[in-house]
């Protein structure tokens, strides 16, 4: 046999549809390792169709899931400073110029006006994919702005948290956003407007301390990581172990900490539905009649 054609041979036989196809259109659940098509993922908000696994999202995709057409902008004017000329493995601009140019935002925060199933409101998206979602001044200065601006508007604010907590480079300037959120928020509750907070993974430090725990309701996405300080310094702080599922959302239900687990195929409907409640408004006469055949049929089921 001719060299040549012995490795001719050997040569694995590709398909070139799918060597050109798969890295664009397939990708792999990290939680059941099932190959997922990307199209599907995205049809079904994200949500791993074999397993559930609900994937992070930044916020403009998590926007596109949550609401009925795209914002209309509200941040995006108010930019980070190096206030105290913070320099760790590199300095602070240095790191903040990365993460604008991955997500093309100033900030790990998007707020505007929107309508989640015709229900008018005011949405504060958390950035996960900004420096981890951490809390700086612009984070507080756009949340406190989108709280009084819903306010003034007399409409309801839906907060989606997504955080690692506090921003290290800004120190006591980002904790003080914990009390400045605090108190614009009050705005809405003196208005007799809704709050609702939706708490995705994950949610810990001064976020889950401060403005996405004290909402109205508060919802949380299944298996969403939610809490303060992470398990292992609670571990080592406490000398004790911690139980199976610690700050994970279905643990922090049973021991009241949310509201309620909404999957996230199915959020649009149950925001709306509570804000509907919340703000007094009549459901649309097609959606009620859809909701009443539906539980006609689950009652007729065996
Ligand atoms: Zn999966």
């Amino acid at each position: 046999m001719a060299l040549d054609k012995f490795f001719r041979r050997r040569r694995p036989q590709v398909n070139p549809v799918a060597e050109t196809e798969t890295p664009d259109l397939w990708g792999k659940c990290p939680q059941c390792k099932e190959n997922v098509y990307l199209r599907d993922l995205a049809a079904g908000a994200y949500v791993c169709p074999s397993c559930g696994l609900h994937h992070r999202l930044g916020a403009s995709r998590r926007a596109e899931v949550l609401c009925d057409s795209p914002l209309e902008q509200w941040s995006g004017r108010v930019h980070p400073v190096d206030a105290l000329k913070f320099h760790d493995t590199e300095s602070y601009p240095e790191r903040l110029k990365r993460a604008q140019l991955k997500t093309g935002r100033p900030d790990a925060i998007l707020t505007g006006r929107g309508s989640i199933e015709g229900v008018d409101v005011v949405v504060a998206i958390m950035d996960f994919e900004f420096s981890g979602g951490s809390m700086g001044s612009v984070v507080g200065e756009e949340i406190a702005r989108a709280a009084e601006r819903a306010a003034q508007m007399g409409l309801p604010l839906v907060l989606v948290a997504a955080s690692g907590g506090a921003r290290m480079q800004e120190s006591a300037l980002s904790l003080m956003q914990m009390a400045k959120t605090t108190i614009a928020l009050e705005a809405l509750s003196a208005r007799g407007l809704p709050y609702i907070s939706v708490l995705t993974d994950p949610t810990t430090g001064g976020v889950t301390a401060s403005f996405a725990t004290i909402a109205d309701v508060i919802v949380a996405e299944p298996g969403a990581l939610i809490g303060f300080a992470g398990p292992r310094v609670i571990q080592q702080t406490i000398r004790q172990s911690l139980p199976e599922g610690f700050q994970r959302a279905e643990f922090l239900l049973e021991h009241g900490m949310v509201d309620m687990i909404v999957d996230r195929r199915q959020q649009r409907s149950d925001l709306a539905k509570l804000l509907r409640l919340l703000m007094h408004q009549p459901v649309p006469v097609a959606q009620a009649q859809a909701a009443s055949s539906q539980a006609a049929s689950t009652q007729v089921a065996p």
